[in-house]
């Protein structure tokens, strides 16, 4: 749980509640000049002047989002925050402030939070935002973490679910799939180390895997590219989920169906030798697999010389009139229909 070995504890008792959340976030300075005030007052605030304000919320629940056996707290920090991010760079508009609030039991260290803080201060530095606000309570079962994500963006910028037009292309950032099995490499190695303690786990050939999901990245470089190719998409939405039901809710909002072709799909070399390794069927993954908080969108076709040829961006489909459905077109050109049988947290 914590990075050091010998580590120093200090009660939460000691620094009260108030204290706690001064020496937490005393670090922390405003980057953005849409935050007038920050932490320290009743309420944080802000200032955009004309622009449209994003919010999205989140909330990260031991055990069912989470394991600390394998997720180290500054990594846990981090995603936290670069998942609700993700949230605003899908609505095509650039993340400025979050909100970070936590529930932990009284038997976490003092030290065990700051480490949690470090994960989010790096990551606030590194995408820009500014941490404006949170709460910090007890917990008398396992950690909760909530974070509210707020952005901004011009009004003909901003891009919902809704917009994808018959004949559109379907395009999708990064590739996929490695998050989920990076989730099954640390899975694994759990029950190993169950068995045997003194065992050594050599992560090394899945390091690709394993950093996707215990550091994954929001796209906000996909956000700032579009705008510098001058490329607007008509719908828009990240992958927590998996694929198949991200597009299941991109056809759904816009009213149009889609055909997905399983040979365009990106996938890492790593993801297609490890779903070897553990039997797995990579397309199966990718469709279903979740977490790899990549950007899925649809572009008018006028636009495709724009995207051309870029390696963040791969065309893996287009829109249908919503009669034809949502299908997958198989390297051997059968076409089987797409079902929303994305990565769901109420699984058991
Ligand atoms: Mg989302």
């Amino acid at each position: 749980m914590l990075e050091d070995k010998n580590p120093q504890r200090t009660s939460l008792e000691e620094l009260g509640e108030f204290g706690l959340i001064e020496h937490l976030t005393q670090n922390f300075e405003l980057q953005r000049p849409s935050s007038l005030k920050g932490i320290g007052d009743d309420a944080a605030v802000l200032d955009f002047d004309n622009k449209k304000i994003v919010v999205s919320t989140d909330m990260l629940v031991e055990g069912v989002h989470f394991d600390l056996s394998y997720m180290p707290l500054k990594h846990l920090g981090y995603k936290s925050v670069i998942v609700n991010l993700s949230d605003i760079y899908a609505m095509n508009a650039m993340a400025t402030q979050v909100t970070v609030s936590i529930a932990v039991s009284n038997r976490f260290p003092l030290e065990a939070l700051e480490e949690f803080y470090a994960g989010v201060a790096t990551a606030c530095k590194l995408y820009k935002v500014d941490l404006v606000g949170g709460d910090t309570t007890s917990s008398n079962k396992g950690m909760i973490i909530s974070v509210t994500a707020i952005g901004m963006g011009n009004e003909h910028e901003i891009t919902y679910r809704s917009g994808a037009n018959p004949n559109d292309l379907l395009v999708v950032t990064g590739d996929l799939g490695g998050a989920y099995l990076g989730l099954q490499v640390l899975e694994r190695e759990k029950e190993v180390f169950k068995v045997n303690p003194n065992s050594q786990p050599d992560l090394e050939p899945y390091s690709y895997l394993v950093e996707r999901q215990l550091k994954p990245e929001a796209r906000k470089d996909v956000v700032e590219l579009l705008k510098k190719l001058e490329v607007k998409p008509t719908a828009m939405i990240d992958i927590s989920d998996g694929l198949s039901s991200e597009i299941m809710h991109l056809c759904k909002h816009s009213e149009v169906g889609c055909n997905l072709f399983e040979d365009k799909i990106p996938l890492d070399p790593t993801v297609i030798s490890t779903t070897e390794e553990f039997k797995m069927d990579a397309t199966m993954i990718a469709l279903s697999g979740g977490e790899d908080y990549e950007l899925l969108f649809t572009i008018d076709q006028k636009d495709f010389d724009k995207i051309k040829g870029n390696p963040n961006l791969t065309v893996i489909g287009h829109m249908t009139e919503k009669t034809a459905g949502a299908h997958l077109i198989t390297r051997a050109n059968t076409k089987i229909a797409i079902t929303a049988q994305g990565w769901n947290s109420f699984k058991g």
